[in-house]
């Protein structure tokens, strides 16, 4: 069985986007995962296919129906359907790479697509929807949000980046920021190769990208660090 993405959006067209490029797109004609993007205006039940409202209690902006959104998920995911359901917001726990590999690991993710103020909260509750934010900042819509969620799942998922691009000692999967990288030329712009990575020596190697993570780790991202954090 392979992942399956479905996503609810007032704004269809904009996938699969920049997951139709390079590794994921040959993911995605291979069958290693797949994308439906559902529009949510196709469950409006009005001459008018109104999606959203005002707020109750007054405010700028509108707020997205619930019995409109409801009946978009309930069609898009049965109750027997095993995965889990998503919704992009500010508001949610942030993305980490923990949670995409848990997700890349699963049958796939149904996920909303917020617009405008937000959703209506009892769909939130009574669809059991899990928040999750990319970060501390509000854009516009969930769209760019899910794209980004992913393309963190998708590269992970089994077969999609090649064995020449593993990903086992990237960011954040050993707890730690990336050592640098180089490559030739052997002397760039005066600036040469540190000299123990054309060592041969796989453990002197080794030592040096461990002290480099921590140390990028402690300037950059101390929080990361438990002991210091
Ligand atoms: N009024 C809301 C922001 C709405 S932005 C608030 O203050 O919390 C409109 C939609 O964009 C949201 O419903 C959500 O789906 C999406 N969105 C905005 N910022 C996001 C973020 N940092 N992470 C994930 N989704 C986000």
């Amino acid at each position: 069985m392979s992942f399956s993405a479905s996503i609810i959006t007032l704004f269809p067209e904009l996938f699969p986007g920049p997951l139709g490029a390079s590794v994921l797109g040959r993911g995605l004609a291979d069958k290693l995962w797949s994308l439906e993007a559902v529009h949510l205006r196709s469950f409006a039940t009005d001459r008018h296919r109104t999606v959203d409202d005002t707020p109750s209690g007054g405010g700028a902006g509108m707020v997205l129906k619930p019995d409109i959104l409801a009946q978009a998920i309930d069609t898009v995911s049965p109750p027997d359907d095993l995965r889990p359901r998503i919704l992009m917001s500010p508001r949610g726990r942030p993305l980490t790479q923990a949670r995409a590999r848990e997700l890349a690991q699963g049958p796939g993710a149904v996920i909303v697509c917020g617009r405008f103020e937000g959703v209506d909260q009892r769909v939130i509750d009574s669809r059991h929807l899990e928040e999750i934010s990319i970060g501390d900042y509000v854009l516009a819509g969930g769209e760019v949000a899910a794209m980004v969620l992913l393309e963190a799942v998708v590269r992970l998922i089994p077969g999609v980046l090649g064995a020449a691009e593993s990903h086992a000692d990237e960011s954040f999967e050993n707890g730690l920021l990336e050592y640098p990288h180089y490559t030739r030329p052997q002397t760039f712009e005066g600036m040469t190769i540190p000299p123990v990575l054309t060592s041969g020596d796989h453990g002197k190697i080794a030592r040096w990208r461990l002290e480099q993570s921590r140390l990028l780790t402690r300037a950059r991202r101390p929080d990361l660090l438990p002991d210091e954090g």
